[in-house]
């Protein structure tokens, strides 16, 4: 989508690989902190070296949204957040910035400080990583923060960003069932969030969690039991006004987040940070790139404090890949891909690519509507069985 006038379109996505403590359940790339870590000192200011080779080497003349997420941004605190906000504020000078920003934060590390130093750099957004409110549950899966905290984590984020504020919760953790989540729903929604992200547990293979003497001591719920809980969860939130417009997100209307939506659209996006992915699509050739920088923070630190670039992986996304990925991404999405983007994409409309059989099964049973072709939310309960269904068909 570039415009060889104005440069790239893209958003960016920076990434803070920093966690108070590790939690059970987490395959995301993040690190424990060391007490007074001096790899946090060094780090918004790498982060800022990085934007500024990635930002002229990619030509960019439009970041729609930026995205700093983890690990725990949080931790960076006041003042580094207060940095990297200032300095990714002074290259908006000669293109066109951003209209969303959103900053994750755990409640623990979200102190008045933080929130405040978020707003004043041009944060729009705040996303809050509660998962639950209920002890017995936050002490098995490892999460830091107790419940006082956390609620007044709430308090803070509707003070400071009205309802401009988004919070997580896991559905199918240990020692929870539809009480204690209807109970959590109940109290975050009493801060009155634009925003909510439902998300059921999955046990990813190496982490703690997927340890079979720990999931003996845990005694998970069975996959039947999990999804039932979800959708309890699922309808409390639409019956207080929050509408499915994702597999795991509900937003008041015009709450939705909109750098998520690009990439459940697959249109651009940079990664900064060690772990980060990036997405660059060429619309006119159908095909892309995903850039990766190397996961691994020292050596980061190390070489962007020396002037030089962080290491990169890059994986070439041929038609049949970007293909699969665009349905795939835009299928989580409750308004499906986009057919304009599709067309423009590939040169065919997306219901040439699937098979008539599927489209009329699914349709047959209520799960998939069409005009724009999606799933219906009833189809969104078996997403993944779908998109096997989809791509072990999908014509390139
Ligand atoms: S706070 Fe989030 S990123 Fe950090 S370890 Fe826990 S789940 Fe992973």
């Amino acid at each position: 989508m570039a415009d060889p006038k104005e440069g790239l379109t893209a958003s960016l996505y920076i990434h803070v690989p920093f966690c108070a403590r590790k939690c059970a359940y987490c395959d995301f790339y993040s690190i424990p902190l060391k007490p007074q870590d001096p790899r946090l000192e060094a780090y918004p200011a790498a982060l800022l070296r990085e934007a500024r080779m990635q930002l002229n080497q990619a030509g960019l003349g439009h970041i729609p949204t930026v995205y700093i997420g983890g690990g725990t941004p949080s931790v960076l605190g006041p003042s580094g957040i207060e940095a990297l906000l200032a300095g990714l504020k002074k290259f908006w000078g000669g293109i066109q910035g951003p209209s969303e920003i959103t900053v994750e934060a755990n409640p623990e590390s979200a102190s008045e400080g933080f929130l405040k130093a978020c707003r004043d750099g041009g944060v729009t957004r705040l996303s809050l990583g509660i998962q639950t409110l209920h002890e017995p549950s936050r002490w098995a899966v490892g999460r830091v923060g107790a419940v006082s905290a956390i609620q007044e984590g709430l308090g803070l984020a509707q003070r400071i960003f009205g309802a401009d504020f988004s919070v997580d919760l896991i559905t199918g953790l240990p020692f929870q069932d539809e009480s204690v989540l209807l109970r959590d729903i109940a109290t975050v929604l009493s801060y009155e969030p634009g925003h909510v992200s439902l998300y059921a547990l999955t046990v990813e293979p190496g982490t703690p969690l997927a340890s079979a003497q720990v999931l003996a001591e845990m005694g998970l719920m069975d996959a039947d039991r999990e999804g039932e809980l979800w959708i309890a969860g699922r309808d409390a939130l639409e019956s207080r006004g929050y509408g499915q417009y994702e597999v795991s997100n509900f937003a008041r209307p015009g709450k939705e987040s909109r750098h998520n939506i690009r990439y459940w659209r697959m249109e651009n996006w940079l990664g900064l940070g060690p772990g980060a992915s990036g997405t660059l699509i060429d619309d006119a050739a159908g095909r892309g790139v995903r850039l990766t920088v190397a996961p691994a923070v020292e050596a980061y630190l190390g070489r962007l404090s020396r002037g030089n670039a962080p290491e990169r992986i890059s994986e070439a996304l041929d038609r049949r890949i970007l293909m699969e990925e665009t349905l795939l991404m835009g299928f989580r999405y409750r308004e499906g891909p986009d057919p304009v983007l599709f067309r423009r994409r590939f040169g065919v409309d997306i219901e040439a690519c699937i098979p008539p059989p599927i489209l009329d099964r699914w349709s047959a049973e209520g799960l998939l509507q069409s005009a724009p072709l999606a799933l219906t939310p009833a189809g969104l309960l078996h997403l993944n069985a779908f998109l096997a269904h989809l791509l072990s068909t999908t014509a390139s």
